[in-house]
């Protein structure tokens, strides 16, 4: 008979077990409870949208949704494309679904998200977010607030290492004029430029600023930095996000070269960024975004936020160790089956970890419960013809009365 194939685990996705896994979750609980701390509501939104609330929201020019995107037609005939970030479906809910009577609103939100990259270390096609925006607020308090929660959360992960590093883009009138200074900067350098710059020179000048071509270094390097060009509002808001984060005491450094390309950022950008994972360094990056609501269509409303990938961040904190076993239960003789399995439901029930040991050969059981290391055990046994009740361990660590409560109605009745 011919052998039959084993289908392949998809290029870039993942089966996320043991120890990373261990750390995976730990980074997501971390999240959950810090973003409590802040008062930041958890929402839950679709995996896939609307191929528009993509392509209009991230805009047509960035790599996201011209290279990345899973897009297809469903079964009738519409596009969808299964979300590459969490910020765009926020916000087409914002409009969508009435959100805006909340206003200001904080959101966190966490899940899978897909884009179609070249897979390595730190990078696959299906990965993971932790996301947190506050739609509605104008004011840099709101910058301040979330750059705040995103220390905290690297601090109480354990994560070492990571900078803040921290610009302004400036608002509408400073960015127009910053970026007309980078078209003639870049104009007058059009000879050493790299091929993909030179498209962005006419799409999207500001992203020859972070390019990581070595060719566009000399002329993102030399061009002038957006501070020149900075209204007073603008400097304004800049100063304010910079002191509330020295008040919240938050280290920060300028980097004069992180932009985000499309039109609507305005003022803060930012990345929290790593030297030990290589080229995939930076773990979390955001930004003020007043203007993607009204690139979907809807009024004009301030917005900012951030997100962080899941793998990178669990990549960064320490290991951990499999679940403790508070109590293993064995039955070394067929007989005891049933009184195992109830001892094992009502220790559970009131709150230890519990493993039973029931199958498999009964003389190796005991041997096999020593294994998953518990720091108490009970086993059920027939000596000199009478059934044995043995126990062992460190039963200080529990309730001594709780435990005979539980065991001994179970184990007084054995014949
Ligand atoms: P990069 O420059 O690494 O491609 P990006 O600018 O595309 O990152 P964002 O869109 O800002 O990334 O996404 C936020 C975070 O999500 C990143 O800082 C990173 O931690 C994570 N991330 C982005 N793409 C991937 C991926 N393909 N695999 C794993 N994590 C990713
Ligand atoms: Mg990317």
């Amino acid at each position: 008979m011919a052998r039959i194939e084993t289908p392949k685990r998809v290029r870039g996705t993942q089966d996320i077990f043991g120890d990373e896994q261990r750390r995976f979750a730990h980074v997501l609980a971390t999240f959950e409870r810090v973003r409590a701390l802040y008062c930041f509501q958890r929402v839950d939104i679709p995996i896939f949208e609307a191929t528009e609330v993509f392509a209009r929201s991230i805009g047509e020019t960035t790599d996201v949704v011209s290279k990345e995107m899973y897009s297809f037609p469903d079964r009738g005939g519409d596009s969808l494309t299964l979300r590459p970030e969490f910020t765009a479906g926020l916000a087409r809910a914002f409009l969508t679904e009435g959100w805006q009577q909340y206003a200001p609103l904080k959101l966190a939100t966490s899940g899978p998200v897909f884009r179609y990259e070249r897979p390595q270390k730190g990078r696959y096609r299906q990965f993971h977010q932790i996301d947190a925006e506050v739609i509605g607020a104008p004011e840099p308090a709101a910058d301040v607030e979330l750059l705040v929660l995103a220390d905290q959360l690297l601090r109480e992960l354990g994560v070492e290492g990571v900078t803040l590093q921290l610009n302004t883009l400036g608002d509408a009138e400073t960015r127009d004029a910053w970026r007309q200074a980078l078209v003639d900067h870049f104009e007058a350098h059009r000879a050493d430029l790299s091929e993909d710059s030179l498209t962005r020179l006419a799409k999207n000048p500001l992203r020859i600023l972070d390019s990581k071509d070595p060719r566009d270094r000399p002329a993102a390097d030399s061009a002038p930095d957006i501070d020149a060009y900075l209204t007073p509002a603008a400097r304004a808001f800049f100063d304010a996000v910079t002191a509330g984060l020295d008040a919240a005491g938050v280290a920060w450094t300028r980097n004069p070269r992180l932009v985000r390309g499309l039109d609507y950022y305005r003022h803060t950008a930012f990345e929290f960024v790593t030297d030990r994972l290589g080229s995939q360094g930076t773990v979390l990056a955001g930004g003020r975004y007043d203007g993607l609501i009204e690139s979907l269509g809807g009024p004009a409303t301030a917005g900012v936020g951030w997100a962080a990938g899941v793998e990178r961040l669990a990549m960064l904190v320490p290991e951990t160790s499999p679940i403790a076993v508070d109590i293993a239960v064995i039955a070394e003789a067929e007989e005891f089956h049933l009184p195992v399995v109830a001892l094992t439901a009502a220790l559970r029930r009131s709150g230890y970890s519990t493993e039973g040991f029931v199958t498999g050969n009964p003389k190796k059981r005991y041997e096999k419960a020593l294994k998953a290391d518990p720091a108490y055990t009970i086993s059920l046994s027939r000596m000199n013809g009478l059934p044995h009740v043995g126990e062992r361990g460190r039963r200080a660590t529990f309730h001594p009365d709780e435990l005979r409560a539980i065991i001994d109605p179970i184990t007084n009745g054995l014949a």
